[in-house]
């Protein structure tokens, strides 16, 4: 406990241990983020102001003042001395020996462990969102004073270098409230200018409810003849108090009182956006864990959205109390494109960055946003149809991350996914309900076809059977959706397969597996050859049931391990393998028949050979492929054109 000495005007205390370490390693090893003693400050004079708000609701008598609330940033250059000045609680001499010197804070001897264990290097990353309170002053200051009064009290003055000891003594103090005085380091001098004090505030402490003024020097000049000022004039110096913050937490407001204007604004604010917002979102949780949030989807997506680390998230303020920028844990990734601002007054200020990466409460408040996120997307969805395609056509591609990140919800998800599909005009989109509402009697599962773009997916050779047959076929044409399908695997109770799978599972076709079957033991030979010679290009050639038109197609091996593993490559940053792919052949079509003949002729061919490039190259060119060796594969088939003439 402190160590009191027989003063009688004077008292000197000693700082308890764990303060002394703190003020140690604050003192002496945090020189990044330094300007965050303004934030620490300027949240205690208002916790301060608050209080007093508070108690003299029900005892006026305390205000002595009319209780003009507010916050003053004093810089004297002479002096090298920077006041912050408040007219909240005050402190009487027994508030000040207990708050502010004997009791550490819980959590205190956590964070000096780590920053023990940084060796000072992760002051960045540790102490730029750590509270270190009040003694965060004694990063830019090598002595404070604080001259305080409460309400009925006398007033005191505490002063210390942070070194050990600090003082205490009576100070006839007038006006309730406190003055923290800062004696300011020679490297810490730009706290006296009114651009750094300005920046920092609004940096920080722009949403505090109570003003925080500063008295600015201007150059006023006289009117000239029209009333205008006249700029050719002397000017003379004017002082006037300016509130540096907007001090508008327009998420704490209900939100009859926020025009339609304020919420425009605020977002642009928040998101540095000039477009105005597609969807605001005001929500206040209660019950378990209190917090507001003011969520907006853009209308337009960034640039960058693909490159998720340099996205900017939701502002984390703890009861108005700037926290963090971009605090990733408050939302999914794949949510990432969702702006504004969380308030928690559930969550303690201080803590680190790293101790807030696991708060359970963190994880809580994630939870109710994504479902409220989700909720509004489906009534979007649902009600307002022409800004959901909006908020999908930017956003869709983003969401689908969530079928992979966020199981837990992949219904919700799914509900809210969009395709064009076989039946649908360009731009045009049906959810999977509608899908299934547009199933054929005997059709059992959903049926997709992954491809570059539209066009590519409505020439696929693939797709002939289905279009035979009438069944409507899903286009998956973002490159996300080949990582996301594994995941989407089902929907209703309905499997979701690919046209790869063949219709033999969707609509068994006996007469065509029969075929299948039989060339595949006839052709066995020329299978086996084929295969020799496009060597490593596939990995099988064979007979399928898909194709009703074309010769051939080239299908992906359907091993869902291929894309999980192309796609944690891709995370990785490395190169994807190029997938493997099988040639399939149409057992109907002459050319097969004619493919066989050259083969029984003499295998050892050029002719043969030619064909079955031809045949491989065919089938890349429908997927939409590029050919290795296009002059090579036009002069094939020019010879084949001359010789197919002059044969006739
Ligand atoms: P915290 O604010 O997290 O409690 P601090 O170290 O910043 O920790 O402050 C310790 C205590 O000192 C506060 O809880 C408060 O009781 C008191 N205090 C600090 N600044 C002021 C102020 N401007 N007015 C009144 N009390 C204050």
């Amino acid at each position: 406990m402190a160590k009191q000495q027989a003063q009688k005007t004077e008292e000197t205390y000693e700082f308890k241990t764990d303060v002394k370490q703190l003020l140690d390693l604050v003192t002496h090893s945090l020189y990044s983020h330094k300007d965050i003693f303004l934030r620490e400050l300027v949240s205690n004079a208002s916790d301060a102001i608050e209080k007093i708000r508070f108690e003299s609701i029900t005892s006026p008598e305390l205000l002595e003042d009319n209780g003009d609330w507010k916050i003053k940033l004093i810089p004297d250059g002479k002096g090298k001395t920077l006041t912050l000045s408040d007219n909240g609680c005050g402190m009487s001499k027994d508030d000040l020996i207990n708050s502010i010197g004997t009791i550490a804070k819980s959590g205190t001897q956590e964070f000096i462990q780590k920053l023990k264990e940084s060796k000072g290097q992760a002051d960045l990353d540790l102490i730029g969102q750590f509270g270190v309170g009040f003694y965060s002053a004694f990063m830019v200051a090598h002595r404070v004073t604080i001259q305080t009064r409460a309400a009925g009290e006398r007033g005191s003055e505490w002063s210390s270098t942070g070194e050990g000891n600090f003082e205490i003594k009576d100070f006839p103090k007038l006006t309730r409230g406190t003055d923290i005085i800062l004696h300011l380091n020679d490297d810490s001098l730009e706290f006296l200018e009114e651009s750094s004090l300005r920046e920092v505030v609004t940096k920080y402490s722009n949403f505090v409810e109570f003003p925080i003024c500063m008295d600015v020097e201007r150059d006023e000049y006289p009117n000239d003849k029209e009333g205008k000022p006249d700029y050719s004039a002397k000017p003379t110096k004017k002082v006037e108090e300016e509130v540096l913050n907007s001090s508008e937490a327009i998420w704490l407001k209900s939100k009859s009182d926020i025009k339609e204007e304020d919420y425009k604004n605020f977002y642009k604010q928040v998101s540095h956006d000039y477009t105005d917002p597609l969807e605001t979102i005001h929500y206040s949780a209660e019950g378990a864990m209190e917090y507001k949030a003011l969520m907006y989807l853009p209308s337009k997506a960034p640039a960058n959205i693909y490159t998720p680390e340099a996205v900017k998230g939701l502002h984390l303020y703890i009861n108005r109390v700037f926290i963090m920028n971009d605090c990733k844990k408050l939302l999914p990734e794949y949510f990432r494109f969702v702006k504004g601002v969380v308030d928690s007054s559930d969550l303690p200020l201080n803590v680190s960055r790293e101790i807030l990466q696991d708060n359970p409460q963190l994880e809580k408040i994630n939870k109710g946003l994504v479902n409220k996120l989700l909720s509004t997307l489906k009534e979007m969805k649902d009600k307002r149809s022409d800004d959901y395609l909006n908020f999908f056509r930017e956003f869709g591609q983003v969401l689908k991350e969530g079928l992979h990140y966020d199981q837990g919800n992949k219904e919700k998800i799914s509900d809210l996914l969009l395709f064009e599909t076989t039946k649908t005009s360009d731009g045009e989109f049906k959810s999977l309900k509608e899908y299934i509402e547009g199933m054929q009697k005997d059709q059992k599962e959903i049926v997709y076809i992954s491809a570059k773009n539209r066009a590519q997916a409505l020439n696929s050779p693939q797709l002939e059977v289905f279009k035979s047959k009438d069944i409507e076929v899903l286009l998956m044409t973002d490159p996300v959706d080949e990582y996301i399908l594994p995941q989407l695997t089902e929907y209703d109770k309905k499997k979701i397969v690919s046209v790869q799978k063949g219709v033999e599972d969707i609509k068994p076709d006996k007469k065509k597996e029969k075929e299948v079957k039989d060339k595949s033991k006839k052709y066995a030979d020329l299978l086996t050859t084929m295969k020799e010679k496009l060597g490593d290009n596939i990995t099988e050639v064979k007979f399928s049931t898909k194709l009703t038109e074309s010769a051939c197609c080239l299908t992906v091996a359907d091993d869902p391990m291929n894309a999980q593993m192309a796609q944690m490559l891709k995370s990785m940053g490395q190169a994807v393998p190029e997938e493997k792919k099988i040639l399939e052949l149409n057992p109907s079509h002459p050319l097969v028949d004619v493919i066989h003949e050259l083969f029984e002729k003499d295998k050892e061919s050029e002719l043969f050979a030619d064909y079955v490039n031809l045949v491989y190259e065919q089938a890349l060119l429908t997927e939409g492929s590029e050919l290795k060796d296009p002059l090579g594969f036009a002069k094939k088939v020019s010879d084949l054109m001359v010789k197919a003439s002059r044969a006739s």
